[in-house]
């Protein structure tokens, strides 16, 4: 399609000329322009839990688009579907968590994370409380504040200078022993945590940064302890903990938010894509009271953006939520994604390339390696992905540098995730 050469597609190298344009969706199933049909095992990037074309959202959208499409949120306005969001997700969200700032999607929610957690220092009287604590290979979002955050070099190749004040830490891989120099992983991160915190010093640190299991880091799913001894030593340095959610947030796990499967209550956690499965864009930094109180006393908090608390996305946002309310999708991420995971175990961990498999509810990362032995990372196979496309209809992506990752809908149906299996184990 000659207007395809107009758009600029990130992380597409000019020399690949392939084009998947898809045209409709119904459940897990998408159809290209050419009425060829694929299983979406990415959830769209990784958010469609309810899976694709609901009817419900479609028909709610038309109505509030004839009703109210937008007004601000700014100065003394808001909007009535917004105000009717915020109670349905005062009762999903962990109960400390009281007050929210929305947003356009993932990378705007970490901007106000960040924004928030130096603003609220500034409030308290400690402005030089403004490093932030990440972690190699985690994805905060293509922004100025989250790119920095990232901790992946390609992200910011050639950009100039970045946000200063950003320090990356080890991310708890376990697979890859060699990051531990031959210690306990939590011990090792825990240990590089507290020496961070010594030579920058507690009181320049605003806040540590990361997502429960690291997504386009390749599903890392974090060791047994990890987090709550490290929410530990950030609460014993008068650090904040932001954890993002924008892959993890609504049950892509298992639990509605996946800090509460590993224990730990951030002081802020950004959300988006789950939030309404995709069906319009819409994020949230959501935080503690304390911290709300805070940086809205006096003049009041210094970001905004246009579409925050917009119409059609919040009404997106309630039928998506009761949708995955009403039809158990939570439970059934935990259900399906053990019929899944067990299927790949079968079928994958006897190959000789296969060095993990990994799940947390239906967030999957399959670990290619050269040698089981060594651990050693199998060279980028962009080809893998493509053969389960080309080969299968089933769309998958490889990342970091060879794990295949998966996040497909909450519906995921056993056949569906047989096909999964067959279409991966088959190619790999
Ligand atoms: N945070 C995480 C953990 C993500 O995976 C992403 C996107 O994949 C983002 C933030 C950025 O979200 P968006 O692409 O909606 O700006």
């Amino acid at each position: 399609m000659e207007a395809d050469t107009h758009l600029i597609h990130p992380h597409l190298p000019l020399d690949n000329t392939r084009r998947f344009i898809m045209d409709k969706g119904e459940g897990c199933l998408l159809w290209d322009t050419n009425g060829n049909d694929y299983l979406d095992a990415t959830g769209g990037l990784w958010l469609a839990q309810i899976g694709h074309g609901r009817r419900e959202i479609g028909e709610a959208l038309s109505k509030q688009a004839s009703r109210l499409e937008y007004f601000t949120s700014f100065w003394d306005f808001t909007n009535s579907s917004i105000l009717k969001l915020i109670p349905t997700l005062l009762e999903l969200v962990p109960s400390h968590i009281t007050d929210f700032v929305f947003t356009s999607g993932g990378s705007e929610s970490i901007e106000a994370a960040i924004k928030t957690a130096r603003y609220y220092w500034y409030k308290k009287g400690q402005p030089e409380k403004n490093w932030i604590l990440s972690r190699r290979n985690a994805y905060h979002g293509a922004a100025y504040g989250g790119g920095c955050a990232s901790g992946f070099e390609a992200d910011n190749f050639g950009l100039g200078p970045l946000v200063p004040h950003f320090r990356h830490l080890t991310p708890p891989h376990t697979y890859r022993s060699w990051l531990f120099d031959g210690q306990d992983p939590v011990d090792f991160c825990i240990a590089e945590l507290e020496q961070s915190i010594e030579e920058i010093g507690e009181d320049n640190i605003a806040a540590f940064i990361g997502e429960p299991l690291l997504g386009v880091g390749g599903m890392v799913t974090p060791p047994e302890g990890y987090w709550p001894k490290l929410e530990a030593v950030l609460r014993r340095h008068n650090i904040l903990l932001i954890q993002d959610e924008v892959v993890t947030g609504f049950g892509r796990t298992g639990s509605w938010f996946t800090c509460q499967r590993y224990g730990v209550q951030p002081d802020i956690i950004t959300v988006a894509k789950g939030i309404t499965s995709g069906y319009m864009p819409m994020g949230a930094a959501m935080m503690r009271k304390e911290i709300a109180d805070t940086v809205r006393e006096g003049i009041g908090f210094p970001v905004g953006y246009t579409y925050s608390g917009h119409p059609l996305a919040a009404t997106a946002a309630a039928v998506n939520l009761s949708i995955i309310k009403d039809e158990g999708l939570v439970e059934r991420a935990n259900t399906i994604g053990d019929y899944l995971a067990a299927g790949l175990h079968a079928a994958l961990d006897d190959l000789p390339v296969v060095g993990e498999v990994r799940h947390a509810g239906m967030a999957f990362g399959i670990e290619l390696v050269k040698d089981k032995q060594t651990r050693e990372p199998l060279e980028p196979q962009v080809a893998i992905a493509d053969e389960i496309l080309d080969e299968f209809h089933v769309v998958v992506r490889c990342t970091n540098p060879t794990i295949i990752v998966m996040s497909p809908p909450l519906i995921l149906s056993e056949a569906q995730a047989d096909r999964i299996v067959e279409a991966v184990s088959t190619v790999v």
